[in-house]
């Protein structure tokens, strides 16, 4: 039989990484098996649902590519399966009606726990044991009408067909009770998976505290969708070898909920922007292009030439791990009216042969064939005239252009800059060493 698996959040307003990891796992493990994964949201809580805290959901599942096949569905729309269960149980005697465990007026449905153990065997944790002391009666319907938690959750599953429960570890002692109800209206249990919780660096749960925890928050600082599957996947569960870098059809190739580790995993935000890193090289140039090009516009900055702009991000690629890292990077490409470095210019301008070199190659760019090949001809030849290694003449002309001591490698640049732009630059530099600015 394909499985049928589920993600239940709760419209909270935020989808949180672990919740995301949750669902992901579910997904994998669906996609992997040709079964199905369905979209539940768990409003019950609620009077009525929110709309922009469900589209949070939908919004960034759909994002990261974690299509459902069914759903959404609202359990806020379902109340009636609920209330028929209910009075199921009441009839045979296996829930009665209380004051106790009422919040307001009127009583709440309480479900017998009775008095048998309740063990299952964990497709992550192992075998799982609870003694019939320790499992007491709970409330399955309130006094306000709406069910719990546990028995909204378990009417959903056997209703829907799920076949495997995917969840959080947190959830352990939820699963202990709902096993009861299973038995209690006749249907047989699910299999389970718990999955570790996620911990900050020092061991404790990952919380806000930690940095960001929402996927918009990753989002909004340029990690690719791609890079969060390919790291929520890897926290919790490896392929069984070193790799880490996969694609999302590679990881739903690989996934199997056998090498799911019982030990809580770390949150390592490095690796996740080394990993995001990884991504970014590896999206097409014209993929990454249309998803900067909104961040520039963003900015400010103008894109006049998309052949030149593919260039630019062709070179660039290499050197981001995160999108937002793009424009802070690129500017000097776009403007010319950057500050220089400080520092860089006093050593590289001020000093000798700084100036002479500017000036050489003011004259010479105007001439010689403007290709990576002609430039780099021409600035070893300057060098070796000069007297000078190749970083004596590279240097002023990269702070000259760019205004900085880092760029990607100098003839890229010098082309991306384009031949007037840099000669122009080159003169606005010697100018401005001449009377001692550097600002
Ligand atoms: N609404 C629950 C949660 O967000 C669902 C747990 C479950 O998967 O059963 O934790």
């Amino acid at each position: 039989m394909k499985p049928r698996v589920r993600f239940a959040p709760s419209p909270t307003g935020m989808l949180h990484v672990g919740g995301v990891r949750t669902a992901l796992y579910n997904w994998l493990f669906a996609r992997h098996q040709g079964g199905t994964f369905i979209l539940r949201i768990e409003d019950t809580d609620r009077e009525r649902h929110v709309e922009d805290a469900v589209e949070v959901i939908t919004g960034g599942l759909s994002w990261l590519g974690l299509n459902w096949d069914e759903g959404p569905f609202f359990q806020s729309d379902r109340s009636e399966l609920y209330r028929q269960a209910a009075d199921k149980l009441e009839a045979a005697g296996l829930a009665y009606r209380s004051a106790k465990g009422a919040e307001e007026k009127g009583e709440a449905l309480v479900f017998r726990a009775g008095a048998a153990e309740v063990a299952f065997s964990d497709m992550v944790k192992g075998e799982m044991r609870k003694p019939a002391e320790d499992l007491v009666d709970f409330v399955i319907m309130r006094s306000s009408g709406y069910p719990t938690y546990n028995f909204a959750c378990v009417v959903d599953d056997m209703d829907m067909g799920i076949t495997h429960v995917i969840r959080g570890d947190d959830h352990v002692e939820n699963t202990f009770r709902q096993i009861l109800l299973y038995r209690a209206l006749g249907s047989d249990m699910p299999s389970y998976a718990h999955l570790p919780m996620i911990h900050n660096e020092s061991g404790q749960k990952l919380s806000k505290r930690d940095g960001a925890v929402a996927v918009t928050d990753y989002q909004e600082q340029g990690y690719l969708p791609e890079a969060i599957v390919n790291y929520l996947a890897l926290l919790g569960w490896s392929p069984g070898d070193d790799t880490e870098f996969m694609t999302v059809p590679e990881l739903v190739e690989r996934f199997d909920m056998g090498r799911v580790r019982r030990s809580p995993s770390r949150f390592d935000f490095r690796k996740f922007a080394w990993l995001n890193s990884r991504h970014v090289q590896n999206t097409p140039v014209e993929k990454l292009a249309a998803l900067l090009g909104p961040l520039v516009a963003r900015e400010g900055l103008e894109v006049k030439d998309e052949k030149w702009f593919a260039a630019l991000v062709g070179v660039q690629r290499e050197r981001i791990s995160l999108l937002s890292e793009f424009v802070p990077a690129s500017t000097y490409f776009f403007r010319d009216d950057f500050e220089y470095d400080e520092k860089g210019f006093r050593k590289f301008i001020m000093k000798d042969p700084g100036r002479e070199v500017l000036r050489r190659v003011v004259e010479r760019l105007g001439a010689g064939e403007f290709t990576e090949h002609g430039v780099e001809e021409m600035l070893k030849q300057l060098a070796e005239e000069l007297g000078v290694g190749f970083g004596k003449v590279a240097q002023p002309v990269r702070v000259a252009v760019s205004g900085r001591t880092a760029t990607p490698g100098i003839f890229e640049t010098l082309m991306l800059v384009g031949r007037e732009r840099s000669i122009e630059r080159m003169r606005r530099a010697v100018e401005a060493a001449g009377t001692g600015a550097s600002g």
